[in-house]
């Protein structure tokens, strides 16, 4: 049987310091991908295992300029909990409600869920359309990467074995009339993942025109992707139902599904479509509804 050894430090520079030049050093948040992929078999346990939740400061939640930084450790349960998040990043909202169970929410982790990088990871679709971006730290040195370039496949990304993730930002939105979505196709409305998800935001002058769209997938590719096509439909354009058919149709040109035991991919591409309509109809009412 391996030996493990597990570190909880208290301080960002001893957490950083046990991971440095341990290439079988892993980080554990709220273990609930880590742990349950052990205990179903999928993946062992690392066998050296730094614990953060006693590390000051990575779950804050705070204004960061324009934006807002979310500490590694802030939990779904607090991003769905959040009036701040809902009243300016609400599909990030919608998607940490829709995570697991409440026991999940609670104890899942924003950090754990952006490095575990499901395909079909809920707070994926969102952090593209707010153009999120990943702060990252190890002894002597810190950068920020795009979300977008920082997945880099199914369970794969640009987060180095000494490096851990500190903090996710969201800059601040385009001005105008903003609202935001995160909705996904489920075949229970519970303990479910995600068939097909998408998150829309749509940015509105005062005459009802797009200023700004956007329009993430999930589930549909081996990462989530953004729907440039259908983006490009609904700039500079008066919105109306039409409009987003228009686009959410021109969606399942980003599509690259695969067949799996939950959906085909003819389906996953079919209700591609009726998922990104939903996303970006609800989108839209919301920013009818907002103050600019
Ligand atoms: C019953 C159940 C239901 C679920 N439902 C959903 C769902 O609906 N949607 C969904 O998206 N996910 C779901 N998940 C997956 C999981 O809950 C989320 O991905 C969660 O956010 C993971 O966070 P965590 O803190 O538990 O990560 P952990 O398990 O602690 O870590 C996950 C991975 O990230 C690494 N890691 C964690 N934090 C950091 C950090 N700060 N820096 C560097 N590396 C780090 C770990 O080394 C590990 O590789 C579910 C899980 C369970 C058990």
């Amino acid at each position: 049987m391996t030996e493990r050894a597990f570190a909880t430090p208290t301080t960002l520079e001893d957490a950083l310091a046990a991971l440095e030049g341990d290439p079988h050093a892993a980080v554990v948040a709220g273990g609930t991908d880590l742990v349950v992929a052990d205990r179903s078999g999928k993946r062992a346990l690392p066998e050296r295992i730094v614990a953060i939740h006693r590390v000051p400061g990575l779950d804050s939640m705070e204004e960061d300029g324009d934006g807002l930084r979310l500490g590694a450790l802030v939990t779904h349960a607090r991003i769905d909990g959040s009036p701040e998040i809902q009243a300016r990043y609400r599909a990030l909202a919608d998607a940490a409600a829709l995570v697991g169970s409440p026991a999940t929410r609670h104890a899942g982790t924003i950090g754990g869920n952006v490095v575990n990088a499901s395909p079909a990871i809920e707070t994926g679709s969102p952090l593209l359309v707010f153009e999120a971006e990943i702060e990252l730290q190890r002894v002597g040195g810190r950068r920020t990467v795009r979300y977008s370039d920082f997945v880099r496949g199914p369970g794969l990304t640009d987060c180095r074995p000494d490096e851990l993730l500190t903090a996710v930002r969201l800059p601040g939105l385009p001005s105008g009339r903003s609202g935001s979505a995160y909705l996904r196709l489920e075949y229970r409305q519970a303990m479910e993942i995600a068939i097909v998800g998408a998150a829309a935001l749509l940015v509105l002058d005062s005459t009802g025109r797009c200023t700004d769209a956007r329009l993430a997938l999930t589930a549909v590719a081996p990462t989530c992707i953004r729907a440039p096509e259908a983006e490009a439909r609904l700039r500079g354009r008066i919105i109306d139902e039409a409009a987003l058919a228009d686009a959410a149709e021109a969606s399942a040109s980003a599509a690259k599904p695969i067949d799996d035991v939950r959906a085909s991919a003819d389906y996953r591409r079919a209700m591609t479509v009726v998922i990104a309509r939903r996303a970006l109809e609800t989108a839209w009412r919301r920013a009818l509804e907002s103050t600019a």
